[in-house]
């Protein structure tokens, strides 16, 4: 029998062995190892898997920034970046021995952290009121200010808003201090009943949600959900995968209950059939199974060109750390044993989800503006179109072209010209609703795409947007200037299903605005 103290060597011997590995296909792929750079990726991807597993969250997260530097690059001409990287590595797993583990589970399980905003401290009571009922124990504050406040402290998933019947600029006001702010967090408005002036000032300050009063339980819960869904970055989709009908219905409705879309399927045979069908964004997958095995299910995965970077948690009966090593092995990235309970599985499932996201959007920022470049823009265009043609609902792109920019560069000078794009960045990052997604097109371009609106519901925001451009005070070799965008504007599915004829169409007007004279917003010819 071994003693639990003999199990934690044992394992931060394998951890120190799995972290030495990693530093030499570092090297060999330096040395021009072809192999060696694939073989890092997967061995931190495994590594951190573990690590997470272990709870050990710094080296996890150590492992995770390795693993997403090694990806962003293709060429092995690694900047001191991974030498840092893997240093880092190797120091926080040589200290596992002495540093107390965190907490068992993520802090999103935790429910949901909501800032209410209401100067009517009797709305604000019934509302907490109705938000406890929901397991949501919200901070009440009755100032644009307090919310700040809130905001640093705590990190909210959501605001709601009482709408101040007197004052509807209100809402306005808070956005833009929130847009300040390098967070995004969703605001929902909560108006009093046939105010119309509440709803175009909610639209306008790019509130994410916005509901009339009386609220019933149903409709404050969808609202929750939605609001922290947007925060989180969508609904994620997951495939349960098991030949065991029992666990896999339990498992089904468990995900189903906390906001997951599931598909079950019970032959494995099937899985390919399956994803291109169904797309989720992780794979529950069990490790025992008649005809193809959860290991020979990974292995296939992580060898597809489509499927290789699903995001895959392993089920099985065994917890010890060679089972886990061995999922890992196959490809896996996390695992939960069939008996953890519902809170377990939700989080490590959702984990998933989220820190590859996360990932993803580190990867594929563009450096000057902070703003998703074009792939990464465009993968998130198309879930916002595939999710509008689901829902049947509408969605809108806009694209946004700098007025007079070479001038710009040739008047003040390269560098001022820069900082004119940095400055637009800024601007867009902290405009629109938190799921609207904003991207540097390439050059003096940029496009946003709005999930859930047409073009005559974005267009107050992109007038406001053009408003604070214009108003950018702005310094360069031949003092001080102002600058202006055009912008065309296209709705799914009036003016095409796919992105090719949306931005065909967002085109077309983007140069009508021009020839029109510029500092101008179109959305129709
Ligand atoms: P228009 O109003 O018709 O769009 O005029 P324009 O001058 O903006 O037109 P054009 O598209 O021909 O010029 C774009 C210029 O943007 C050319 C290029 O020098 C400049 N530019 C593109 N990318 C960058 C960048 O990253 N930094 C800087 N400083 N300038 C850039
Ligand atoms: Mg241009
Ligand atoms: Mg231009």
């Amino acid at each position: 029998m071994s003693t639990p103290g003999d199990r934690t060597i044992t394992a931060s011997r394998q951890l120190g062995q799995a972290a030495e590995e990693i530093a030499s296909s570092v090297i060999a792929a330096r040395g021009g190892d072809p192999e060696a750079r694939l073989r890092a990726i997967g061995a931190t991807r495994l590594l951190a898997a573990v690590l997470r597993d272990e709870q050990h969250e710094l080296a996890a997260v150590q492992a995770e920034r390795l693993r997403a530097l090694l990806e962003a690059s293709d060429v092995i001409a690694w900047t001191g970046a991974v030498d840092t990287g893997v240093a880092s590595l190797a120091y926080e797993i040589s200290r596992l021995g002495r540093t107390r583990r965190s907490s068992r589970f993520p802090a999103q399980v935790a429910s949901a952290r909501v800032i209410v905003l209401d100067r009517d401290s009797t709305e604000a009571d019934a509302l907490a009121e109705q938000l406890r009922a929901q397991l949501v124990d919200p901070v009440i504050v009755d100032s644009v200010e307090g919310v700040l406040a809130e905001v640093e402290r705590r990190q909210p998933d959501a605001i709601l808003v009482g709408a101040d019947p007197e004052s509807p600029d209100q809402i306005v006001l808070l956005s833009r201090a929130l847009g300040r702010l390098p967070v995004r967090v969703p605001v929902g408005v909560i108006a009093p009943d046939g105010l119309p002036e509440h709803r175009v000032a909610a639209a306008t300050a790019g509130a994410s949600l916005y509901l009339e009063r009386p609220l019933t339980a149903e409709t404050i819960g969808l609202a929750l959900r939605r609001l922290v869904d947007t925060r989180r970055g969508a609904v994620p989709k997951v495939l349960v995968l098991d030949d065991e009908a029992d666990w896999r219905t339990v498992a089904g409705k468990i995900l189903h209950s906390e906001g997951f879309e599931v598909a079950e399927l019970g032959d494995p045979r099937r899985v390919f059939e399956v994803l291109d069908d169904f797309r989720p964004d992780v794979l529950l997958v069990d490790a025992t199974m008649d005809h193809l095995s959860g290991y020979d299910v990974c292995r296939m995965l992580r060898t597809s060109a489509q499927w290789q970077e699903l995001p895959i948690v392993f089920v099985t009966n065994h917890t010890d750390v060679e089972s886990k090593l061995a999922a890992f092995r196959a490809g896996a990235d996390d695992f939960v044993s069939k008996s953890a309970d519902a809170e377990e599985l939700v989080a490590r499932t959702r984990g998933r989800f989220e820190r590859t996201r996360l990932l993803r959007d580190y990867g594929d920022r563009d450096f000057l503006t902070g703003l998703p470049r074009r792939g990464a823009f465009l993968a998130a265009f198309l879930s916002i179109l595939n999710q509008a043609r689901r829902r049947e609902r509408p969605a809108a792109l806009a694209v946004l072209d700098l007025d007079h920019f070479k001038e710009v560069n040739d008047v003040h000078g390269h560098l001022a010209g820069d900082r004119v794009l940095i400055a637009i960045g800024k601007v867009l990052s902290s405009s629109f609703r938190a799921e609207d997604v904003r991207g540097r097109w390439g050059g003096e371009e940029f496009v946003v795409a709005f999930p859930d609106s047409g073009a005559p519901a974005v267009l107050p925001a992109l007038e406001r947007v053009l408003e604070d451009v214009r108003s950018l005070e702005l310094e360069g070799d031949g003092g001080a200037f102002q600058c202006t965008f055009s912008a065309g504007v296209a709705s799914f599915p009036k003016d095409g299903a796919g992105p090719a004829d949306l931005f065909a169409a967002a085109d077309r007007r983007l140069y009508i605005a021009k020839r029109l004279g510029r500092a101008r917003i179109v959305s129709e010819g």
